[in-house]
């Protein structure tokens, strides 16, 4: 009698271990003007919930890019604008195709003047540009189901996939996690170069239409300076190559826009422009890169103190003097005093993110406001001027994992927790406005009123405001 529960519970382990999906094959073919995706699921799951796409950009058409679907085993069941798939395997197996198909459309634009060029996918004859989770549809809540990808025919010209460096469209295997959110791009002009920093291979994309040796040889004496730099703050292990990916936008003027992913980054530009690496691009290139560790929880944390990580690294890595760091942080301090949002509570500006570019812009430069309050708390509290390494050797625990209430945690090692809680409340919940005084200002600078009103930081210690860097 004993051994029919030890039994019974070894059948049920088996079954749990058995009820979940064992891999997805994603089979691509060129279509001409489209990507043609052929996606096989092996599972003893009855049914599985696929979302194809993101809510990125604010779009809400993503399904008009999803087109042809084609079912040859099991069953798929697409519910309009919702971006997910019902898949209900026979027998163990579901295999459906649908084809990306997506160009810009004449005349296109969006608030934040490049938001379709780089959340939209862009497939032609001439150009491939695309997000992947507008390529591949992957299950809900399934990071760690084995993928393999592989592709059947080609576009004319060279594709570089991020989740597959340094291997164009060989074949590649993994997990959905590798492919769910990375960047495919091809075209006539691309080239892919190899960098080597401390003994690892990385990789630079580029598809320069002007000065193409220069470029190249600016850019990659920035990734090289710069990605040694930052890997040795956080103390980083290396775990794979990086990639770098400056793809020229088709048309659009934009100077710049970038993404920035766990194994590399993509920035999209001006193709008219004779010079890529410009100050404006550096900085946007250092935010990007900078997304490799700070890229979880809302924009304020993600974005707002990713925004302070660029500023300080520009200057801890060398790039620029102590004094662009308040050039930098001025862009903050004057954009979040002008903009129209900037007392909207932290609930609004997450939901309205994608609204139009004040909505976006509001959470960066709050985000920015609040880690440079809290590095002045910690100054006056301990006497360290390098606030920015004590705060971010405490969040680097859950970095993947962010939550207000780990980060208030974290915080409240470093200073009084009663008074973090108050200030939370005031600047990232309520969005009350920053009220910075020499009593919590960094040591070095004073913020001044402009003559529209706006505040201004100014340096007056020079000695005293390069000690935050080092
Ligand atoms: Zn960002």
């Amino acid at each position: 009698m004993k051994k029919i529960p030890l039994l019974l519970s070894i059948l049920l382990i088996a079954h749990v271990a058995q009820s979940q999906i064992q891999q997805i094959d994603y089979l691509l073919s060129w279509k001409g003007d489209g990507l043609g995706v052929t996606v096989t699921v092996k599972s003893d799951q009855d049914t599985l919930l696929f979302t194809y796409a993101t809510d990125n950009g604010g779009f809400t058409d993503q399904m008009s890019w999803f087109q042809d679907l084609t079912v040859s085993k099991g069953r798929v069941e697409v519910a309009p604008n919702s971006r997910q798939l019902t898949v209900l395997p026979v027998k163990g197996n579901a295999t459906f195709s649908y084809t990306v198909r997506c160009t810009l459309p004449k005349g296109y634009g969006s608030p934040g003047g490049c938001l379709w060029d780089m959340f939209r996918p862009d497939i032609d004859d001439k150009m491939l540009f695309s997000r992947t989770e507008n390529i591949f549809a992957v299950p809900q809540d399934g990071d760690e189901i084995p993928v393999s990808v592989k592709w059947k025919s080609l576009p004319d010209y060279p594709v570089f996939c991020m989740y597959n460096p340094g291997k164009g469209t060989g074949p590649f295997r993994g997990k959905v996690s590798d492919i769910a959110e990375s960047v495919m791009a091809g075209d006539s002009l691309l080239t892919v170069d190899t960098v080597l920093i401390d003994g690892h291979l990385h990789y630079m994309v580029t598809a320069l239409r002007k000065s193409p040796e220069k470029n190249k040889a600016d850019l990659k004496a920035y990734f090289k300076t710069f990605y040694d730099a930052i890997t040795d703050f956080w103390e980083y292990e290396y775990d794979g190559p990086y990639s770098m990916l400056f793809f020229p936008f088709r048309e659009n003027t934009f100077e710049m826009t970038g993404n920035g992913f766990s194994n590399g980054f993509l920035s999209r530009y001006d193709a008219t422009e004779d010079t890529i690496l410009t100050i404006g691009r550096r900085d946007l290139f250092t935010h990007e890169v900078g997304h490799k560790w700070l890229s979880d929880g809302s924009a304020w944390f993600s974005e707002g103190f990713n925004e302070m990580q660029t500023a300080y690294q520009i200057v801890a890595s060398g790039l620029d003097d102590p004094a662009y760091f308040a050039t930098y942080f001025n862009v903050a301090l004057e954009g979040l005093y002008h903009n129209p949002h900037r007392n909207v509570t932290g609930e609004e500006a997450d939901e309205r993110f994608w609204d139009d570019g004040s909505y976006i812009w509001l959470l960066y430069w709050r985000g920015f406001n609040y880690a440079f309050h809290l590095a002045g708390v910690y100054e006056h509290e301990t006497g360290n001027p390098n606030a920015w390494k004590a705060m971010m050797k405490e969040v680097k625990p859950f970095l993947n994992d962010f939550t207000p209430e780990k980060f208030l945690d974290a915080m409240s090692r470093l200073m009084d927790r009663d008074r973090l809680l108050r200030d939370y409340e005031k600047y990232i919940v309520k969005g009350e406005n920053f009220v910075f005084t020499p009593e919590n200002l960094p040591s070095g600078c004073a913020i001044v009123t402009q003559e529209d009103g706006s505040p201004q930081l100014i340096i007056t210690d020079s000695a005293l405001f390069a000690k935050h860097f080092r």
